[in-house]
Protein backbone atom coordinates (compact mmCIF):
# COMPACT_ATOMS: atom_id res chain seq x y z
CA UNK A 1 0.00 0.00 0.00
CA UNK A 2 1.19 3.57 -0.75
CA UNK A 3 1.37 5.87 2.03
CA UNK A 4 0.19 8.97 0.86
CA UNK A 5 -0.13 11.03 3.79
CA UNK A 6 3.15 13.14 3.43
CA UNK A 7 2.67 13.18 -0.32
CA UNK A 8 3.07 16.59 -1.81
CA UNK A 9 0.37 17.72 -4.08
CA UNK A 10 2.66 20.14 -6.11
CA UNK A 11 5.52 18.09 -7.10
CA UNK A 12 4.65 17.83 -10.50
CA UNK A 13 4.70 21.07 -11.22
CA UNK A 14 7.99 21.42 -8.56
CA UNK A 15 9.60 18.74 -10.86
CA UNK A 16 8.67 19.40 -14.48
CA UNK A 17 8.39 23.14 -14.91
CA UNK A 18 7.19 24.51 -18.01
CA UNK A 19 9.76 23.38 -19.81
CA UNK A 20 8.43 19.67 -20.51
CA UNK A 21 5.23 17.60 -22.02
CA UNK A 22 2.34 17.53 -19.31
CA UNK A 23 3.30 14.30 -17.68
CA UNK A 24 -0.82 14.09 -16.84
CA UNK A 25 -1.08 12.91 -20.05
CA UNK A 26 0.18 9.97 -19.40
CA UNK A 27 -1.87 6.74 -19.45
CA UNK A 28 0.74 4.21 -18.25
CA UNK A 29 1.08 2.57 -21.22
CA UNK A 30 5.04 1.51 -21.12
CA UNK A 31 5.98 2.59 -24.49
CA UNK A 32 8.43 4.41 -23.74
CA UNK A 33 9.97 1.58 -22.02
CA UNK A 34 9.57 -0.86 -24.81
CA UNK A 35 12.58 0.85 -26.43
CA UNK A 36 14.64 1.94 -24.06
CA UNK A 37 17.90 0.63 -23.43
CA UNK A 38 18.02 1.35 -19.56
CA UNK A 39 14.64 -0.57 -18.40
CA UNK A 40 17.03 -3.72 -19.08
CA UNK A 41 19.28 -2.29 -16.28
CA UNK A 42 19.41 -3.58 -12.58
CA UNK A 43 17.76 -1.07 -11.28
CA UNK A 44 15.49 -0.92 -14.27
CA UNK A 45 14.48 2.82 -15.64
CA UNK A 46 10.78 2.58 -15.80
CA UNK A 47 10.12 6.20 -16.70
CA UNK A 48 6.19 5.81 -16.45
CA UNK A 49 6.69 4.48 -13.26
CA UNK A 50 8.80 7.75 -12.13
CA UNK A 51 5.62 9.50 -13.72
CA UNK A 52 3.48 8.01 -11.50
CA UNK A 53 5.49 8.53 -8.41
CA UNK A 54 6.31 12.54 -9.29
CA UNK A 55 1.93 12.13 -9.81
CA UNK A 56 1.29 11.11 -6.54
CA UNK A 57 3.43 13.46 -5.01
CA UNK A 58 5.81 10.75 -3.52
CA UNK A 59 9.30 13.02 -2.87
CA UNK A 60 11.31 11.03 -0.62
CA UNK A 61 10.86 8.56 -2.80
CA UNK A 62 11.71 10.37 -5.85
CA UNK A 63 14.70 11.77 -4.15
CA UNK A 64 15.97 8.49 -3.51
CA UNK A 65 15.19 7.40 -6.92
CA UNK A 66 18.48 6.80 -8.85
CA UNK A 67 17.38 4.97 -11.95
CA UNK A 68 16.91 8.42 -13.96
CA UNK A 69 20.89 9.05 -13.94
CA UNK A 70 21.02 6.05 -16.33
CA UNK A 71 19.57 6.81 -19.07
CA UNK A 72 21.59 7.19 -21.63
CA UNK A 73 19.98 9.87 -23.66
CA UNK A 74 19.22 7.53 -26.42
CA UNK A 75 15.65 9.69 -27.24
CA UNK A 76 13.92 6.78 -28.32
CA UNK A 77 11.51 7.01 -25.73
CA UNK A 78 10.54 10.74 -26.67
CA UNK A 79 9.37 9.66 -30.72
CA UNK A 80 7.89 6.38 -29.18
CA UNK A 81 5.43 8.34 -26.59
CA UNK A 82 2.11 8.69 -27.87
CA UNK A 83 0.85 11.23 -25.52
CA UNK A 84 3.48 13.83 -26.06
CA UNK A 85 4.86 13.29 -22.42
CA UNK A 86 8.45 13.85 -23.69
CA UNK A 87 9.70 10.84 -21.35
CA UNK A 88 13.34 11.85 -21.91
CA UNK A 89 12.60 15.28 -20.15
CA UNK A 90 11.28 13.73 -17.24
CA UNK A 91 14.24 11.72 -16.74
CA UNK A 92 16.46 15.17 -17.04
CA UNK A 93 13.41 17.16 -14.94
CA UNK A 94 14.15 14.14 -11.88
CA UNK A 95 17.84 14.62 -11.82
CA UNK A 96 17.55 18.59 -12.17
CA UNK A 97 15.35 18.66 -9.58
CA UNK A 98 17.15 16.06 -7.09
CA UNK A 99 20.15 17.94 -7.52
CA UNK A 100 18.26 21.65 -6.51
CA UNK A 101 16.57 19.81 -3.74
CA UNK A 102 19.86 18.45 -2.26
CA UNK A 103 23.35 21.15 -2.19
CA UNK A 104 24.87 17.50 -1.20
CA UNK A 105 23.42 15.10 -3.69
CA UNK A 106 26.09 13.67 -5.89
CA UNK A 107 24.82 11.94 -9.27
CA UNK A 108 24.91 8.00 -8.51
CA UNK A 109 26.51 7.79 -11.36
CA UNK A 110 29.67 9.54 -10.25
CA UNK A 111 31.53 7.08 -8.51
CA UNK A 112 31.50 4.59 -11.47
CA UNK A 113 32.29 7.49 -13.64
CA UNK A 114 35.17 7.68 -11.32
CA UNK A 115 36.03 4.00 -11.34
CA UNK A 116 35.56 2.44 -14.57
CA UNK A 117 35.08 5.40 -16.61
CA UNK A 118 31.57 5.31 -18.09
CA UNK A 119 28.39 4.42 -16.30
CA UNK A 120 24.82 2.18 -17.91
CA UNK A 121 26.40 -0.91 -15.94
CA UNK A 122 28.33 -1.90 -18.96
CA UNK A 123 30.36 -3.59 -17.02
CA UNK A 124 28.25 -5.73 -15.14
CA UNK A 125 27.04 -7.41 -18.61
CA UNK A 126 30.57 -9.46 -18.89
CA UNK A 127 28.68 -12.81 -19.49
CA UNK A 128 25.64 -11.61 -21.46
CA UNK A 129 28.50 -10.07 -23.69
CA UNK A 130 30.32 -13.31 -23.54
CA UNK A 131 27.14 -14.78 -24.96
CA UNK A 132 26.98 -12.37 -27.66
CA UNK A 133 30.67 -13.24 -28.72
CA UNK A 134 31.97 -9.95 -27.65
CA UNK A 135 34.97 -8.87 -25.22
CA UNK A 136 33.83 -9.68 -21.56
CA UNK A 137 34.91 -5.53 -21.15
CA UNK A 138 34.13 -2.97 -23.17
CA UNK A 139 37.29 -1.21 -24.98
CA UNK A 140 36.97 1.93 -23.00
CA UNK A 141 39.34 3.75 -20.47
CA UNK A 142 38.60 1.14 -17.87
CA UNK A 143 40.84 -1.23 -19.49
CA UNK A 144 43.54 1.61 -20.68
CA UNK A 145 45.00 2.80 -17.49
CA UNK A 146 47.40 5.70 -19.15
CA UNK A 147 44.05 6.95 -20.23
CA UNK A 148 42.43 6.26 -17.04
CA UNK A 149 44.79 8.69 -15.39
CA UNK A 150 44.40 11.65 -18.25
CA UNK A 151 40.78 11.35 -17.62
CA UNK A 152 40.77 11.23 -13.49
CA UNK A 153 42.82 14.12 -14.18
CA UNK A 154 40.08 16.28 -16.30
CA UNK A 155 37.23 15.28 -13.34
CA UNK A 156 39.64 16.24 -10.46
CA UNK A 157 38.99 20.07 -12.50
CA UNK A 158 35.45 19.97 -11.52
CA UNK A 159 34.24 21.31 -8.59
CA UNK A 160 31.77 18.28 -7.49
CA UNK A 161 34.59 15.62 -7.26
CA UNK A 162 36.91 18.55 -5.61
CA UNK A 163 34.28 19.22 -2.88
CA UNK A 164 34.03 15.35 -2.41
CA UNK A 165 37.79 14.97 -2.99
CA UNK A 166 37.51 12.20 0.39
CA UNK A 167 35.84 9.76 -2.22
CA UNK A 168 37.66 10.44 -4.95
CA UNK A 169 40.92 8.68 -4.51
CA UNK A 170 43.36 7.12 -7.03
CA UNK A 171 46.95 6.03 -6.72
CA UNK A 172 48.56 9.53 -7.55
CA UNK A 173 47.21 10.89 -4.27
CA UNK A 174 47.65 7.89 -2.23
CA UNK A 175 51.29 8.23 -3.56
S1 LIG B 1 16.35 8.54 -23.69
FE1 LIG B 1 16.76 7.52 -21.72
S2 LIG B 1 14.75 7.03 -20.90
FE2 LIG B 1 14.49 7.43 -23.12
S3 LIG B 1 14.65 5.43 -24.13
FE3 LIG B 1 16.71 6.33 -24.13
S4 LIG B 1 17.68 5.55 -22.25
FE4 LIG B 1 15.48 5.21 -22.05
S1 LIG C 1 4.91 6.19 -23.53
FE1 LIG C 1 4.18 8.18 -22.74
S2 LIG C 1 2.06 7.77 -22.12
FE2 LIG C 1 3.05 5.77 -22.34
S3 LIG C 1 3.84 5.27 -20.24
FE3 LIG C 1 5.50 6.30 -21.37
S4 LIG C 1 5.31 8.47 -20.80
FE4 LIG C 1 3.35 7.49 -20.31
Amino acid sequence: MIDLTAANPNLWKEVMGDKAGDIRKCYNCATCISGCPAAEGKPPLLIRSLVRKILLGLEDDLLNDETPWSCVSCNQCEEMCPQGVHPFEVGLAIRRWQCSKDQTFLPPSLPEVWDIGHTQSVHKQGELRKRLGLEEAPRSVAIMPEEMKKFRKMLKQTKIIQDNSFMFKDEEKKG
